[in-house]
């Protein structure tokens, strides 16, 4: 058996699954504070109690600390420049592989979730960051540079004026489309407009209780994922685009951006499918360890 791990900024996950998709193992830990040693050991652990077979490769879904990415600045401390994958395969003496949380949704999406009978697949995780990741049949693309589906910094499509100022974003651009279609993105929206900090949730809430602000906020973010999504169309051409994170609980988006699509993509009408992810944020674990049983 192989066993997959989640490094979350403030949780650990362990997972093994079934051969029908089903977890058959589970345990996750608090991610430690600063020191990489004891996060090294915890990790050890809990492969030790997975029971996985001693030389099975480990897969690691983490935002950074592999392939050179930068880490975004809500990282957890212990996480700062630390090279994951040669600091956990000196602790567990066996191969460790990364990819990216997202990367790794997008695989258990492809295998047990709602892409499984899908061609060519694009999950796009929407969050306090923007990620996602490309599948071709159950087969997940990772790219030369492992950055397949980092989506987030990439600029916003066909911007309007007011879109073009400011901004600024962590990796040092500007215009990027975690500034717009992320949670903080939406917040901040409402923010400017009514000086009031409400979660997306929140502003949710407030918009089906008439609030005209929020459901402005919410129009625009329609449309902005209209644009983002069309550019994968344009690009890939998916058979079906998966939302997660928590954009993804908006149900008007699954009615509303398809409806943008004839304005943006390169054909007036798309067979592409826009669907809310099976499965809630465990499910990067779960790919994580598909991907490690596929590296056996
Ligand atoms: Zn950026």
């Amino acid at each position: 058996m192989s066993v997959g791990i989640h490094i979350a900024n403030d949780f650990i996950s362990t997972a093994a699954l079934s051969s029908g998709g089903d977890f058959v193992f589970y345990e996750q830990i608090e991610t430690p504070a600063h020191d990489a040693g004891t996060l090294c050991r915890h990790i050890a652990d809990l492969v030790q109690r997975s029971a996985a077979d001693p030389n099975a490769p480990v897969s690691v879904a983490i935002n950074s600390g592999f392939g050179g990415q930068p880490s975004p600045p809500n990282s957890a401390p212990v996480l700062a420049n630390l090279d994951v994958k040669s600091a956990l395969q000196a602790s567990l003496g066996r191969p460790v592989e990364c990819i990216a949380p997202a990367q790794a949704y997008a695989l258990y999406e492809a295998s047990f979730g709602a892409a499984q009978t899908s061609g060519v697949a694009c999950l796009l995780y929407l969050d306090q960051n923007v990620t996602g990741g490309v599948t071709f049949g159950q087969t997940l693309w990772k790219g030369g540079n492992r950055l397949a589906g980092a989506w987030g910094h990439m600029p916003l499509g066909w911007p309007v004026p007011h879109e073009l100022d400011g901004r600024g974003c962590w990796c040092g651009r500007t215009g990027c489309l975690e500034s717009f279609i992320s949670a903080k993105g939406v917040e901040a929206d409402y923010l400017a407009s009514t000086e009031t900090a409400l979660t997306v949730d929140e502003i949710s809430r407030a918009a089906s209780q008439n609030d005209i602000v929020a459901e402005s906020v919410l129009q625009i973010l329609d449309d902005r994922v209209g644009r983002a999504t069309a550019m994968l169309i344009n690009m890939l051409d998916p058979d079906i685009i998966t939302l997660a994170g928590r954009l993804a609980s908006l149900d008007r988006l699954y009615v509303n951006v398809p409806r943008k699509w004839p304005g943006y993509t390169f054909t007036g009408k798309s067979a592409t499918h826009l669907v809310r992810a099976a499965r809630g944020d465990d499910a990067i674990v779960a790919g994580a360890y598909i991907h490690a049983k596929m590296a056996r």
